[in-house]
């Protein structure tokens, strides 16, 4: 009996020291790694690691009636890139779901519709938090996405994708951040009282940020909300550099070295983001990803297309499921080669050379235009892990892209915020 038991423990022993051999080959030394293998381990880092997407338009769909964010909608047929149970399969911890307005007349009309509008989607976010509190919760501060994601559950901050809605009353920082909004996009596709677009067709009227826009800025610092420069042109990021007393974000930008646009950051730009101690989160459009050989034929369709086109916000339902399918219906015709996750980890690789690795996150743009081949929607987003661990990246590393660097930054905002306050009460 005894010499049996003896036995049995010697085989587990071996078995035990067979298996920790396997895991240490497997760990470090890639050469012997199998694919199948190298992905487990990515996958269990991607479990392990804070995963945080800084931009996604979601809230356009959430004011839809009958959007349910409890349920998985099918990407190909509704067009829709987050939902609840798609950011559970995915494993994505946490969200920034950005109020978006799209610019409109500068008058007190255009900026009263535009306050309500995003108004209407901040509440449609809370709400959609306070109906769903078995699975998500409303974060505010930096350490919240780390308590949820402990308690099992997503993370939903709030931003705001261009500061239009704040018209000409700068009390609306105050109001929005209230709401728990924790960053605002300063300007969108063209300009604002805030500041100029990267491309507004007309090129810049303020020469970067307005006199209107450096006292948003100053809000912005005194109440602890990061100023994000994406969207905005080249002079905007110097301005909000020079500005900022605290480090900024570009929520959802690129490198412009790897892929030449306008709404790419230059290597300039991202070794200043670096000595400002920001981070520039990458984004899944795929025209900012890869540059696609020149095709006139697509570009004069999708063209008259887009002439055509009423405001999506006074679309009905079946208006934009039409628009829809003409987009597609031109991809289909004159297709553009795909952007891939290859594409994102050479973005990612340019800006930690330059930058280096505590200056890069994620912000995938998904229901904004994000989504690509291999990171459709937010059901996909481990793609990108897996890609980064066959690069070499360290689960240390990644912890810094997929969250670790925005968070800091975020904690930085809100300490310089109290330093503002407690001198003004001082
Ligand atoms: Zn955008």
């Amino acid at each position: 009996m005894l010499k049996l038991s003896q036995t049995y423990v010697f085989f587990f022993l071996f078995i035990a020291v067979l298996n920790s051999c396997k895991e240490k080959s497997a760990t470090n030394d890639s050469k012997t790694e199998t694919e199948e293998e190298l992905t487990q381990r990515a996958l269990e880092i991607h479990k392990r690691v804070l995963t945080l997407d800084t931009h996604a338009d979601t809230p356009l769909r959430m004011i839809e009636p009958g959007f349910d964010m409890a349920e998985r909608h099918d990407p190909k047929e509704t067009g829709s890139k987050v939902d609840y149970p798609r950011m559970i399969e995915g494993d994505l911890d946490a969200i920034f779901f950005a109020a978006f307005v799209a610019q409109d007349i500068r008058d007190d009309d255009g900026n009263t519709r535009a306050k309500a509008l995003c108004l209407q989607m901040i509440d449609s976010i809370v709400a959609s938090t306070e109906n769903n509190a078995d699975v998500v919760g409303l974060a505010l501060n930096p350490d919240d996405a780390y308590a949820l994601e402990k308690e099992g559950k997503r993370a939903i901050y709030i931003g705001i994708e261009n500061g239009y809605p704040i018209g000409n009353d700068l009390s609306n920082v105050a109001l929005y951040f209230e709401k728990g909004v924790r960053y605002i996009t300063l300007v969108h596709s063209s300009n604002n009282d805030l500041a100029d677009s990267a491309t507004d067709p007309d090129g810049g009227e303020h020469g970067g940020i307005s006199d209107f826009g450096a006292k948003v800025v100053g809000e912005m610092n005194r109440l602890g909300v990061m100023v994000d420069v994406s969207h905005g042109n080249d002079s905007v990021f110097y301005d909000a550099i020079k500005m900022s007393k605290a480090p900024i974000i570009a929520s959802h930008s690129n490198a412009r070295a790897v892929t030449n646009h306008e709404r790419n950051m230059t290597d300039e730009m991202l070794a200043l983001m670096a000595e400002n101690g920001g981070v520039v989160q990458l984004t899944m459009l795929a025209d900012y990803l890869r540059e696609a050989p020149p095709n006139a034929a697509r570009d004069s369709a999708m063209a008259a297309l887009r002439a055509n086109m009423k405001p999506i916000g006074e679309m009905t339902k079946e208006e934009r499921t039409a628009l829809r399918q003409s987009f597609q219906e031109l991809n289909e015709k004159y297709p553009n080669p795909p952007a891939t996750v290859e594409h994102v980890a050479d973005h990612i690789d340019h800006i930690v050379k330059v930058a280096g690795i505590d200056h890069v996150g994620i912000g995938c743009d998904f229901d904004g235009g994000g989504g690509i081949e291999g990171v459709f929607d937010a059901s996909e987003v481990m793609n990108i892990t897996i890609e980064l661990v066959k690069r070499g990246y360290t689960e240390e590393q990644i912890r810094k892209i997929w969250g670790g660097n925005l968070i800091r930054v975020f904690k930085e905002v809100q300490a310089i915020a109290e330093q503002i306050q407690s001198g003004e009460a001082s």
